[in-house]
Order: structure tokens, then C-alpha cells, then sequence
């Protein structure tokens, strides 16, 4: 990793450093961070007469090797100072809350636009929305392109940013063409290589923010962690950790809790973690106590399925969609118990 003096390189200082590495068959790959943009060695960095070579430059600041199957995200890694801001909110200085339905019903966009607007006067600054679902029933409804045009509908109504999630590439075009700013990788896509790489690829040079969900299946952290290097190292770094539930499910939840790796997850990267309650439990009643242990382990923010009527809703709605009122009371515990794990005072 190559850290400039100044906040960049110059063109023809790229021109110089391109020139080095490639004598060592390695390239360089810019990472836009929020205060100034890193240079990724791709290749084989070791080589002692390349890192002399470039070290050695008068505008370089000095040559960064850190052994971490994920350099960028790595909390030592020089991106670590790197702020992530949605919807007026730059996470960590303030609890970011994404809430909406799980599924947009193509056939009743009127709950939608109710939905977007509720969740914005319960304080949520991101809405959510699914616009193609990943269903484990394959005669579930499946999603609808359509639905696409009622997020962007709502968002205008209500002037939140949205998040939705992609699972192949004529999606994730769709989105980037509709300037969608948060894109969801779903838990069953989290493993998912080729996508993240297309996804990485199409959010450079653009603020769009990846909202990466753990997998169902993932274990050890590093895997998770790792997923999210697969898209930030195609140079966009804002890409936020969505722990939602593992699988085999604790008995009685829809999956098994993970809220509790927070602080584990915090040690070794600098990604801002946003907590999905709603699909670790799966139940609306469940979900407050389940956002709150996430707040209390230092969550920078929470993803929480809403919808006006749950019962009218689709996908998961019916059934782990709390009201707008429920969402209501868990923002105002979950500001308030921020406010003393900022304080020290838990
Ligand atoms: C969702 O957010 O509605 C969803 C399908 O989530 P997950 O990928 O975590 O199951
Ligand atoms: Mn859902």
C-alpha cells in the first residue's frame, strides 16, 4: 500500500510509480478514502527492491505492509480514519437507522409510500425496501422490477436515501443506473465472489455505500470480513458490515443472534458494523431486546424490517415487520443507551 504525501498522487507521479511497479510485475489500484486516496500494490509487494524504490520518492509518505488477508479493511490499515456518511449521518458519530419493508408489494405501492414516509417520522434516515428477493421457496414471490420505480418513488416523497438489494449483474446495473445509494448484499450472497467483484467494480468512482449482510453460514470473522475487502478493493471503501443471524438457529429464533460479535468484529476492522435484528430473530416481537443488545455492543447502527400494516404486507413482513410506533420507541432506546455507551456509563 502506497500512502502519498499529499492527499493524492499527481498524474505524472502515477506515471512514475505504475513505472516501478510493473518492473515487478505488480499494478496499482487507488482507494478514494475520505481524507485521501491509498494506492493498492496488486501482485507480490514483498520484494524488498520495489518497496526500497518506492519508498524512496520524494512524495511518497512511506510504503504500508500489513500481512491481513484484508489490508484495506484492517483497522490498522490507513483507511481505518475513513467516514462513511448516509442521509445526513456519518456513521459512528451517531446511530444510523435503515427501516422499511422487507418486500415492496408491486400490486399495493400505496403501503410503500406509507411505510416511507412512517419510518422517516420515527427517525429512521434510510429506507428500505426490497425490490427482488431472494426466496427459499422458489414458488415464493420472487420480487418485480417494477418495484424498483416505487423505492425511487418514495424516496423522492420523503427525501430518504434508499437501500435494496441485488443478486446479479442486470440488477445491480439497474440500481447504479438509478443512482440508488445503498446497495444490500444479501446473506445468501455474501459468499457469493464473482458478485461482490461486479459490485465492487460498478460502485467506483461513485458514493454509493454496500451494505454487506453476514452469511447465513459464515464462521470464523475473517471470512466476513474478507467479502468485504473483495468489494472495497476495487476502490470505493464504503461498504458496512451487516451481522443478521447465523444458521443453525437457536431454538425459538429464525436464526442464531449474532449481535454479540460486535465488539470482536470492531478489534479487527475499522467498518462501521449495522446490526439486522429482524432477520436474526424473525419475529416483530422479538426485535426491540435484539437492537438494543446490538446498540450495547457498540452497533454504529441497526436495519430493521417496518411496514405501516404488517399483516398486509409480503416476504417477511407479516411476520417480523414491527409498526412504525414500535420502530419509534426502539430509536429513542437505542439514541439513549448510545448515549451512555458514548459516556462510558455501561
Ligand atoms: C432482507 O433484508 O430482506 C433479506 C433477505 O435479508 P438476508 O439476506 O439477511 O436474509
Ligand atoms: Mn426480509
Amino acid at each position: 500500500m502506497i500512502l502519498p504525501k499529499a492527499s493524492k498522487l499527481t498524474p505524472e507521479q502515477i506515471e512514475e510509480v505504475t513505472a516501478i511497479v510493473t518492473e515487478f510485475d505488480c499494478c496499482i489500484h487507488p482507494i478514494v478514502g475520505a481524507v485521501r486516496t491509498i494506492y493498492a500494490i496488486v501482485g507480490d509487494e514483498r520484494d524488498e527492491l520495489m518497496i526500497n524504490r518506492l519508498e524512496g520518492l520524494p512524495y511518497v509518505e512511506r510504503i504500508d505492509r500489513i500481512q491481513s488477508p484484508f489490508k484495506l479493511m484492517d483497522i490498522r490499515s490507513d483507511l481505518s480514519t475513513h467516514k462513511i456518511t448516509i442521509g445526513g449521518t456519518t456513521l459512528g458519530e451517531d446511530l444510523l437507522v435503515i427501516a422499511g419493508q422487507c418486500t415492496i408489494d408491486p400490486k399495493n405501492p400505496q403501503y410503500f409510500y406509507e411505510t416511507a414516509q412512517a419510518v422517516k417520522e420515527a427517525g429512521a434516515q434510510v429506507l428500505r425496501g426490497g425490490v427482488w428477493k431472494p426466496r427459499t421457496n422458489p414458488y415464493a414471490f420472487q420480487g418485480d422490477d417494477r418495484s424498483l420505480e416505487i423505492l425511487l418513488e418514495a424516496s423522492r416523497r420523503t427525501g430518504l436515501p434508499v437501500d435494496t438489494e441485488v443478486m446479479d449483474e442486470d440488477q445491480l446495473q439497474l440500481v447504479i443506473d438509478a443512482g440508488v445509494q445503498m446497495i444490500q448484499v444479501g446473506a445468501r450472497n455474501a459468499l457469493n465472489y464473482s458478485l461482490l467483484r461486479q459490485i465492487g467494480a460498478a460502485v467506483v468512482n461513485r458514493p454509493t455505500i454496500v451494505l454487506l449482510k453476514r452469511s447465513i453460514h459464515m464462521g470464523p470473522l475473517n471470512e466476513f470480513i474478507s467479502a468485504a475487502e473483495y468489494i472495497a478493493n476495487f476502490g470505493n471503501p464504503n461498504v458496512i458490515l451487516c451481522p443478521r443471524g447465523t444458521s443453525p438457529a437457536m431454538d425459538g429464533y429464525r436464526n442464531f443472534p449474532d449481535e454479540s460479535i460486535v465488539p470482536l468484529l470492531k478489534e479487527r476492522t475499522w467498518a462501521p458494523v449495522v446490526v439486522d435484528p429482524s432477520h436474526s430473530v424473525g419475529k416483530a416481537s422479538y426485535v426491540p431486546p435484539c437492537a438494543l443488545a446490538a446498540v450495547a455492543y457498540g452497533a454504529d447502527g441497526l436495519c430493521i424490517e417496518a411496514h405501516v400494516q404488517p399483516s398486509k404486507g409480503i416476504g417477511d413482513d407479516p411476520k417480523q415487520a414491527v409498526t412504525p410506533e414500535t420502530l419509534a420507541k426502539i430509536i429513542r432506546k437505542a439514541k439513549a443507551l448510545w448515549t451512555l455507551r458514548e459516556n462510558g456509563d455501561h
